[in-house]
């Protein structure tokens, strides 16, 4: 017997009791919680008479975030079906590799990723969510819908706490993708810790009231990444409301925040920058707002700051840091607390446990030294789809490498680079977060990315690639500000202006390896 929901399936039978209340917010459309409950049985229903979807079977699931999501990742996790969200952002040889790896049996994606797939569907039959005219090989979502049965009642499936949910690809920054397989167990985990910190911020912040408004979220991070689908699952195991939108607005995202009444709006830094500057430059308030969850990628301590600054005790920051591989957030900052220690990414989350450790021995380091993460427990993953090799090399008794550096200080945590990230200037160890944070502060920057681009005398040299905030910021201006903060082995030794913005992963990472390339190209045409 356990305290809260161990499976994905309680999660969704026990949304009976929130009713009419409303679940899912899209542009103009909206769902409540029984109509929604109404669509994922009849979905499971389907899944398992029509397609013959068994537990451990495979449905690959590509979109953007439209509220069909919630009805085809419930109606297969009642069922004890695996879900395989796949990257919207990607190519179709993207999403044939995540097919073909997972073994999916059946795709339900939207009708851009459908056209990517054309002529073969990479022979998956497929439901096309928003689509034109339904083709064979594939059955137009409408029409699923159109013939469910109403009175439909979930298959009888026992699901365990540790069968698998999903299997989520890494985005692929470190190479070929590899699919991280989540239990329910992991999932739940995740849900309880994410409801539990909200909680706990609201009660710091003076704003839970058992009897008050319902709470609700724009989530803003893509629904086929570990964040997104914490952002699902989380409103639906309290009965929030959830609003997405196709892509990032800010117009929009202030509109829904304000008529539809939201509690909070989660997203990686730059999108989460985008609406506080604005806000603030402006001077817009966003009443009823009380919580703003950023994660994802590094977020730059400046960042926290702003928010206070912009809305004081009211909204609470709060900082989020894990991978895909430990179910979202593992270590985590909020409140009054992230206010304090903006430089730091939190305590962790309940269950976890936490190693710092000397990556060439894996011997744990002192406190205040720099090592790498490792860490395990009820949300960490038990390994990769189909890759024991990736899964040797990853997991470590029990124990997951994250391949993330940083150190733990009376208690928190602070992640300074990616191991592969370290630029090595001449013996020294640059992390590129300290120079980003750094360069952040300076009121030109919009975004900066911090790189090692090769050098003949000291291996690597420190280039940053600032995005910049009007024209008139000069390169010696920048390394001043930078010199002014940082040891001087740290200042940038190139400092690059760009037109467009960063290149960046749908989680807010910057394409490093391809900025890398192309400063290197740079500097070699430049030295000859
Ligand atoms: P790949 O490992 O191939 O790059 P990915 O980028 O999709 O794939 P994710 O699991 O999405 O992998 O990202 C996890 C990484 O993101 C962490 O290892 C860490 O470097 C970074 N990260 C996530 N949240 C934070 C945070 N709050 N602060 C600092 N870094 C973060």
């Amino acid at each position: 017997y356990a305290t809260g929901p161990s499976t994905l399936r309680e999660v969704l039978l026990a949304t009976e009791a929130f009713g009419d209340r409303t679940f899912l917010v899209y542009e103009s459309e909206r769902m409540s919680f029984a109509d929604h409950l109404r669509t994922a049985s009849g979905l499971a229903r389907e899944l398992w008479d029509r397609y013959g979807m068994r537990p451990g079977d495979r449905l690959a699931v590509s979109m953007r975030n439209y509220p069909e999501w919630a009805p085809v990742f419930w109606a297969a996790q009642a069922i004890g079906v695996i879900v395989v969200p796949i990257n919207a952002w990607g190519t179709g040889d993207d999403l044939r590799y995540a097919l073909d790896d997972s073994g999916a049996r059946l795709l339900v994606a939207d009708a851009e990723r459908v056209a990517l797939l054309r002529p073969d569907f990479a022979g998956v039959p497929v439901i096309e969510v928003r689509g034109a005219d339904p083709e064979p090989g594939v059955r137009a979502w409408a029409d699923v819908v159109a013939g469910l049965d109403p009175e439909a009642q979930l298959p009888e499936v026992a699901v365990d706490p540790d069968d698998d949910a999903t299997i989520l690809y890494t985005s692929g920054t470190t190479g070929r993708p590899k699919g991280a397989v989540g239990s329910h167990r992991n999932h739940c985990t995740n849900l309880c810790n994410t409801a539990l910190n909200l909680r706990v911020s609201q009660l710091l912040a003076g704003t839970a009231d058992a009897e008050g408004p319902q709470p609700g979220t724009l989530v803003t991070f893509p629904l086929f990444h570990i964040a997104g689908l914490t952002g699902l699952g989380t409103t639906t195991m309290i009965g929030a409301k959830l609003a997405t939108l196709y892509r990032w607005d800010r117009a929009r995202a202030e509109q829904l925040v304000r008529d539809e009444g939201l509690t909070g709006v989660s997203g990686v830094p730059t999108v989460m920058r985008d609406l506080v500057t604005g806000l603030a430059e402006e001077g817009r308030e966003l009443p009823g707002l009380t919580g703003i969850s950023l994660g994802g990628a590094p977020i730059p301590p400046d960042l926290v700051g702003r928010i206070d600054r912009t809305f004081g005790s009211i909204v609470a920051p709060s900082n989020g840091y894990g991978l895909t591989e430990t179910t979202s957030a593992v270590v985590s900052n909020t409140g009054a607390d992230y206010v304090r220690h903006p430089d730091s990414v939190g305590r962790c989350m309940p269950g976890a446990d936490l190693r710092v450790v000397d990556p060439s021995n894996g011997q744990p380091v002192p406190d205040g030294t720099v090592g790498e993460l490792w860490f395990r427990g009820p949300n960490v993953v038990r390994g990769y789809w189909n890759n024991p090799e990736a899964t040797a090399a990853a997991f470590v008794d029990g124990w997951f490498r994250t391949g993330d550096l940083g150190y733990v200080r009376d208690g928190w945590v602070h992640v300074v680079d990616r191991l592969k990230d370290v630029v090595i200037r001449g013996g020294e160890n640059v992390y590129c977060a300290e120079v980003e944070a750094a360069l952040f502060d300076h009121p030109g920057v919009a975004d900066v990315a911090v790189v090692g681009v090769p050098h003949d005398v000291l291996g690597e040299q420190v280039a940053a690639v600032v995005y910049p905030r009007g024209s008139d910021v000069m390169a010696d201006e920048i390394r001043e500000h930078a010199a002014q903060r940082l040891s001087a082995f740290k200042v940038p030794e190139h400092v690059v202006f760009v037109r467009e913005p960063l290149p960046r992963t749908a989680t807010g990472k910057v394409l490093k390896r391809r900025l890398r390339d192309e400063l290197t190209a740079w500097a070699a045409s430049s030295r000859s």
